[in-house]
């Protein structure tokens, strides 16, 4: 890493303010004692409550480290204000690089535009920094194919390819605050779309826009109260086939809503319910015969995908891309790494999950 004045004058800056700065918007977070040879990584992540994020942190942390960098992880709790608070005390700290899985992927334009002017490099973590400049690089899983792979599940489970229907289907989306989410959507809809127009899909309610769908903060119980609201206004007298789920824990929440007006039974048997995260319960409840399908994003290749763009950087070396015209974030194009999602079921979790080293057979065993 080149020596850089502003930064080392922030360090400074730091070590004055250090007895106020304890403790300042580090909820949940940790300041590693990583040697810090090859530079100092922020680490800005949304939340806790959702499993992978702290897969990813831990990740990024273990093999920061092995690798020689200093790290501090932190974790904004879906608060807004506290990711911000976060990531300029990061800032302040000196770090060379900042990597931000975003709560509000629009809420950061300032503080990014305070880590330009010290020469920071952001990288975009999983969900894309939306209308700023300072976004230098982006590394994610491929999200448009995250939204077919869910759509096309359901495609094959209802054998839509050989004319069948009408199912009735009802959709949810992810947080419209986050462009995931947005883009996921698109990718189901390329796939639903024609049946749509066919009549071999039918949403009852109507609601198939993403505004309509849209689930703040990817919250389950949101999504549970959304379902018994769809059931009771529309299918009283209906059966309801499939539930495109864009998330494990928004599957649970619509799993109880539908037990509870009687589904689950022999005579009622649960809708295809699709799912993303190949979360703990999620998986489980796959085993269990209950939600279908998941889409399982391997976040240590997230992890190894993002480090390689630290090193590239560290070592003055291109910075490895596939994807330069996909992610435009409304200022400019970011430079994207894309990793690939997989959907899983009953029939492969084995080999994807178990066999892969993800989780262990005691971690999904009840
Ligand atoms: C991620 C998903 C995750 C969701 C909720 C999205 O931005 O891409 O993997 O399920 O956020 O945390």
């Amino acid at each position: 890493m080149k020596f850089n004045m502003k930064k080392a004058a922030a360090v400074v800056a730091t070590l004055a303010l250090g007895v106020l700065l304890v403790g300042c918007g580090s909820s949940g977070g940790s300041d590693s004692g990583g040697s810090g040879d090859k530079g100092y990584v922020g680490i800005a992540m949304p939340t806790k409550s959702a499993e992978r994020w702290i897969e990813d942190g831990n990740n990024m942390v273990d093999q920061l480290e092995e690798l020689g960098y200093k790290t501090d992880l932190q974790y904004g709790e879906d608060k807004v204000e506290n990711q911000v608070a976060q990531i300029e005390n990061m800032i302040t700290k000196g770090v060379d690089t900042l990597v931000i899985a975003s709560i509000d992927g629009s809420a950061l334009t300032d503080v990014l535009e305070k880590a330009h002017n010290e020469d920071i490099t952001v990288i975009a973590y999983d969900r894309l920094l939306m209308n700023s400049e300072y976004v230098d690089y982006y590394a994610t899983f491929d999200n448009f194919s995250v939204g077919v792979l869910q759509a096309s599940y359901i495609e094959d489970k209802l054998d839509l390819e050989n004319g069948t229907g009408p199912f009735n289907i009802e959709l949810f989306g992810g947080s419209p605050d986050d462009n995931n989410a947005l883009i996921n959507y698109n990718g189901v809809m390329s796939v639903f779309q024609p049946y749509f127009d066919s009549g071999q899909l039918v949403c009852q309610s109507g609601q198939t826009d993403f505004n309509q769908i849209a689930t703040l903060r990817w919250d389950g119980s949101t999504a549970q109260a959304r379902m018994d609201n769809l059931l009771s206004a529309n299918y009283t007298d209906k059966e309801l086939n499939a539930v495109l789920s864009p998330y494990d824990p928004i599957s649970l929440g619509i799993i109880s809503s539908l037990k509870g007006v009687g589904y689950g039974s022999a005579d009622q048997p649960l809708p295809v319910i699709t799912g993303q995260d190949a979360t703990i319960a999620g998986v489980k409840s796959i085993i269990a015969g209950e939600q279908t399908q998941t889409i399982f994003k391997d976040t240590r290749v997230l992890a190894e995908n993002t480090i390689d763009m630290i090193e590239a950087l560290a070592n003055d070396e291109e910075v490895p891309v596939n994807d330069t015209e996909t992610y435009d974030n409304g200022v400019r194009v970011v430079p994207t790494y894309l990793a690939t999602p997989v959907s899983v079921d009953k029939d492969n979790y084995v080999a994807e999950l178990i066999d892969t080293g993800y989780y262990t057979e005691a971690d999904l065993s009840n």
